[in-house]
């Protein structure tokens, strides 16, 4: 990995470039909680397009030249990278082209298509969906914006840890969920330049980590696909991983799994003493906070994205009431 390429500037960089587009969100108190040791979650679930992914995504695209832009851009992606290059590409006027597998709910389809995006659904998992637009560089021209393992992806998602190190300076300990790492990366790239003995822990679902195994085997490792509620944590790393294994192991402390169950709990707790919806992908993060009360004098904790299937969660909160 080249050094330079993620850096405190590139972080500044990105910021000042996306400003126009990205909600400063919210940092609340976790409800009920003794003064000494307080625990504050960052409300990206309130992020514009519904997740943090607008940060990497608006300054990748922010960050093109001019023959790029008007050539159009491509991703692929299981909803919340896709949705945002998709915004991101629509308030610019740029054209986008989203590959998805079979398995993306139709729901998340219908959002990328409201902002204009050409949706393309081929396969049955993301790395076939992957094939496809590689396919679509090629041939058309295209530019693939990255989900996680780009330098501008990563300063983008780092500007998250900005906010909170300004909100919160005092904080010793962070809570991100983990999948390709682009978020943990960029916030915990952040976080260890002001103090690296702030602590940052991944959290991941127990089903299918693939950064988790990745890190064991102690290089990218392809895992099986399977079915979470955190269905946005799905997906491998890329066993060509550039940037964002190297930053994992370096600046996260460790990484923390969390049962289906535990999972579903979060996102009750979030709509019954929050009142709050978010998908289970940011679940993780109260999973691990109701698991682990006392983790550390001033924690934060990251709740990555709002956009559940209303249908799964009806399911859960009713069968939660009987
Ligand atoms: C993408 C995503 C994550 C994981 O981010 P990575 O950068 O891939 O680790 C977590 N939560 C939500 C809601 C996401 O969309």
């Amino acid at each position: 990995m080249n050094k330079t390429d993620i850096t405190l500037k590139s972080v500044y960089l990105a910021r000042k470039r996306i400003a126009p587009v990205i909600r400063k969100t919210p940092l609340i108190p976790f409800p009920d909680q003794k003064q000494e040791n307080p625990v504050y979650l960052k409300l990206e679930n309130l992020q514009e397009t519904g997740s943090f992914k607008l940060r990497g995504a608006a300054n990748a695209l922010l960050g093109l030249p001019p023959d790029r832009k008007e050539k159009g851009v491509l991703a692929f992606s299981t909803g919340n990278h896709g949705r945002a290059v998709a915004w991101m590409a629509g308030r610019m006027g740029i054209s986008c082209t989203i590959c998805l597998s079979r398995r993306v709910p139709s729901y998340r389809v219908k959002v990328m298509e409201q902002f204009g995006a050409k949706v393309v659904q081929e396969g049955v998992s993301q790395d076939q969906a992957y094939e496809v637009a590689l396919k679509l560089e090629r041939d058309q021209g295209l530019t693939l914006i990255k989900p996680f393992d780009d330098p501008k992806i990563i300063s983008g998602q780092g500007t998250m840890g900005l906010e909170i190190l300004e909100e919160i300076p005092q904080i010793d300990t962070l809570v991100v969920p983990v999948s390709g790492g682009g978020l943990a990366a960029g916030v915990a790239r952040v976080l260890k330049a002001a103090d690296p003995a702030i602590r940052v822990i991944g959290v991941s679902m127990e089903v299918a980590p693939a950064m988790y195994h990745s890190i064991k085997a102690g290089k990218p490792v392809e895992i099986e696909e399977k079915d979470s509620l955190a269905d946005a944590l799905l997906g491998g790393i890329g066993l060509d991983n550039q940037y964002t294994y190297p930053m994992v192991e370096r600046y996260l402390d460790r990484i923390d799994l969390v049962s289906e169950n535990e999972i579903e709990e979060g996102m009750i707790f979030a709509h019954d003493t929050l009142g709050i919806l978010i998908e289970g992908a940011a679940a993780v993060t109260l999973a691990w906070l109701l698991k682990n009360p006392d983790a550390g004098k001033s924690v934060v904790g990251i709740l990555s994205g709002g956009n559940v299937d209303t249908d799964l969660l009806f399911d859960i909160l009713s069968r939660h009431k009987k």
